[in-house]
């Protein structure tokens, strides 16, 4: 820990991050009489919504959907124009809430966390920023985000490239106008999926450049419809509460899916698939109720998939290249405006890296399968760190000074998504054994912080000063994600999920699947006295 003339400021809570995660932590806190300090790395609060600014950005879960539920009143009074809300009008959602909760007097911003060390004679947390700023906090969350570090590959020689590089992850705050210019986008998740159409129809040329081809089912989006806001607003708790019953905490009003995609004729399943994706979004892939635990049922969906491709993309070659092999949900699946139509354009061109691997770069574009490709700009849309990025590059060290790259060295262990044996009273949220990946993340920031609150109050309650994870409890917890994870298709593929998109990364597999039964299984440890933690 840095030496500096600030004394360490005496907190309850010090939260990292003032995304969805943080500004909840925050107004929880303060309701249960907590002093509670927020520090945020950006400018503003918003998190993802702040920095993820790229044409197109917007979510993929219906709005009326992703947005907090903890305030009837707050759910009630706010508007959503679309039924998939844009990056603007969410990240203007965020700091509606800031200022409706009176939040901002408890963010400090433009301030990052560098490190942070517990004294165990304290029974505290010593932290300090970049900038020099100290806390002393009994409680440490970290709300930084599981997608908020960007994976920047090292590709050889693009130092020497002349034009300018974006990243979908870092946009620029001024408008970005590609009018005229020659453009690259390396990547093909959903953050290109969202900007590949919008950069097409300005751009003069656009290049894409695919390792991997990607499933987009069609978002259908379009101005939020006002009966089926009035709909869901004439019951929004009840509303709330049935989708907190769906495996992903959203999606309650798809029609039912109780049967297997191979108990019906083709003719059925695939008149029950169109009818998914006529709906639009990620219910295509609870058509039926077997496709991500057998990879039989699976791959009739994917071929849907392939089929859709080839009937839209007019180039059968290109058509091909962008079929994907992996079964479908493998990878987090995407939701579109146009992606597969916009390679009819003439301006736009795929290249396909599995056939022609990026050599390096020039200063005028990159080398790829033998061939130089010039561009203005460079779009790396290459995705994050996911789920540990953010914690690693922290000097965090827990009991005994241990570092949590020595704890983290074979991969993010971790109790319930949320707590690390050896560092006490330190909370995680929507980290690594979390459900927030397959889960409407707000629904799962919603829960988690519920959880520690809770927590926080029972260890209060009862005049106890610490919790903290056994080693065996983590094992336990880490052994039964990777089991939930191995009776479905989530194994069969190289995700984010598994670490397996950032070179030298432990593969571990890090979300857990299914949000109802980590509900249960969050609120069964706290009923039994916190089983798997010791108290202090
Ligand atoms: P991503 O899904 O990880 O996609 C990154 C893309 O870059 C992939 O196509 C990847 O190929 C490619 N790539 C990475 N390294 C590369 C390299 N060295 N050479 C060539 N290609 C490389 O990242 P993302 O699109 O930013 O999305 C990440 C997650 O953020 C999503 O899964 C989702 O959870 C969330 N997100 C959500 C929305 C939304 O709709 N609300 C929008 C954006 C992001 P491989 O597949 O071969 O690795």
């Amino acid at each position: 820990m840095p030496e500096t003339a600030n004394p360490a400021r005496p907190v309850d809570l010090l939260i990292v991050g003032a995304g969805f995660g943080g500004l909840y932590m925050l107004l929880k806190a303060r309701r249960q009489g907590l002093a509670a300090q927020v520090i945020e790395a950006a400018g503003s609060v918003g998190g993802t919504w702040y920095h993820n600014r790229y044409p197109g950005a917007r979510v993929d879960i219906e709005s009326m959907e992703y947005s907090f539920g903890f305030d009837e009143a707050l759910q009630q009074d706010w508007h959503w124009t679309e039924r998939y809300a844009a990056q603007p009008e969410l990240l203007r959602y965020a700091n509606h809430v800031a200022d409706r909760f009176g939040l901002r007097d408890g963010i400090r911003l433009n301030t990052r966390l560098a490190g942070a060390h517990f004294d165990a004679s304290a029974q505290r947390w010593q932290a300090w920023s970049e900038t020099g700023e100290r806390w002393s906090a009994r409680f440490l969350v970290l709300a930084a985000g599981p997608l908020s570090t960007p994976n920047r590959p090292d590709f050889p020689g693009l130092a020497d490239f002349r034009g300018r590089v974006l990243h979908t992850a870092d946009w620029p705050h001024e408008a970005v106008d590609f009018s005229g210019q020659r453009v690259g986008v390396i990547g093909t998740g959903s953050s290109a999926v969202q900007a590949i159409p919008l950069i097409a129809e300005q751009a003069a040329q656009l290049t894409v450049f695919q390792r991997t081809a990607t499933y987009a089912v069609p978002a259908h989006n379009g101005p939020l419809d006002p009966d089926f806001e009035a709909r869901i607003k004439a019951d929004y708790a009840g509303f709330r509460a049935r989708n907190r019953q769906m495996m992903g905490g959203f999606g309650s009003l798809l029609p039912p899916n109780r049967i297997s995609a191979l108990a019906v004729s083709p003719e059925q399943r695939d008149a029950m698939f169109e009818q998914r994706w006529r709906i639009g979004g990620f219910g295509v892939l609870g058509t039926f109720s077997d496709l991500i635990v057998n990879p039989a049922a699976n791959e009739l969906a994917g071929e849907f998939v392939r089929r859709k491709i080839r009937a839209t993309v007019h180039d059968p070659a290109t058509a091909e290249a962008l079929c994907p092999r992996h079964p479908i949900g493998c990878k987090r699946l995407c939701v579109d405006t146009g992606y597969y139509a916009t390679y009819n354009r003439p301006n736009v061109r795929l290249v396909d890296l599995a056939a022609a691997p990026i050599e390096g770069f020039t200063p005028a574009g990159l080398v790829a399968g033998g061939e130089e490709h010039r561009f203005d700009s460079l779009v790396l849309a290459t995705g994050f760190d996911a789920m540990t990025g953010t914690v690693l590059r922290l000097d965090l060290r827990g009991r005994g000074g241990e570092r949590i790259q020595d704890h983290w060295k074979a991969g993010p262990l971790n109790c319930l998504g949320m707590a690390i044996a050896g560092f006490p009273n330190l909370f995680n949220l929507v980290g690594p054994g979390s459900t927030s990946a397959f889960t409407n993340v707000i629904v799962a920031i919603e829960h988690q912080v519920d959880w520690i609150a809770g927590c926080i109050a029972d260890l209060d309650a009862q005049g106890l000063a610490t919790i903290e994870a056994t080693p065996q409890a983590e094992a336990d917890y880490v052994a039964h994600v990777n089991t939930v994870a191995a009776r479905t298709i989530y194994l069969n593929c190289n995700s984010w999920y598994l670490g397996a998109n950032i070179a030298g990364k432990p593969r571990m597999f890090m979300p857990l699947f299914g949000f109802p039964a980590y509900v249960e299984k969050c609120a069964e440890v706290a009923r039994q006295g916190y089983t798997g933690f010791v108290l202090g």
